[in-house]
């Protein structure tokens, strides 16, 4: 029940007297003893009831708790490929020669500077940053040793 408070006078001393219209029943006026002038007076609705609008607090659409957002996010562990150099004879070797034969100009300076490409790309590995294992694949999109997912963006 929600309060409709409205506004009568009373009938001897024209004092304001407000009630909860709510509880007012027409047939059956209250008879209250007016607190202005202590005379029992009729309650009445007067013709412009002015019904204090109860003010509603305003319906929100219901949001789910952010808990429901966790649960249904599974967390994904983000990794990145980590660039390292592993300890390779033959790599070394592919680049000590091609260091020595890049002296050897023209023809030389070629295949040595290709020896040392191809000498450090078999020295260089791929790390999982998450789990720290190896990655054979650059292209790889989830580390098949911890199923996190690998950022691609270097
Ligand atoms: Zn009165
Ligand atoms: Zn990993």
């Amino acid at each position: 029940m929600k309060a409709a408070l409205v506004t009568c006078m009373c009938n001897h001393c024209s004092g304001k007297l407000e009630f909860d219209a709510a509880n007012f029943d027409p047939a059956n006026p209250a008879v209250i003893q007016c607190p202005h002038c202590a005379l029992d007076t009729t309650l009445y609705i007067p013709h412009v009831a002015r019904l204090e609008p109860v003010m509603q607090p305003p319906v929100m659409p219901p949001s789910l708790p952010l808990e429901r957002y966790i649960t249904q996010t599974e967390p994904i562990a983000i990794a990145r490929l980590e660039t390292g150099r592993k300890t390779s004879m033959g790599g070394l070797a592919m680049e000590l020669i091609g260091f020595v034969l890049l002296f050897l100009f023209p023809v030389g300076t070629i295949f040595g500077i290709a020896f040392m490409i191809a000498g450090f790309k078999a020295s260089k590995i791929l790390r999982c940053s998450h789990c720290g294992n190896r990655v054979e694949d650059e292209h790889v999109r989830i580390c098949p040793s911890c199923q996190a997912r690998v950022n691609t963006f270097r």
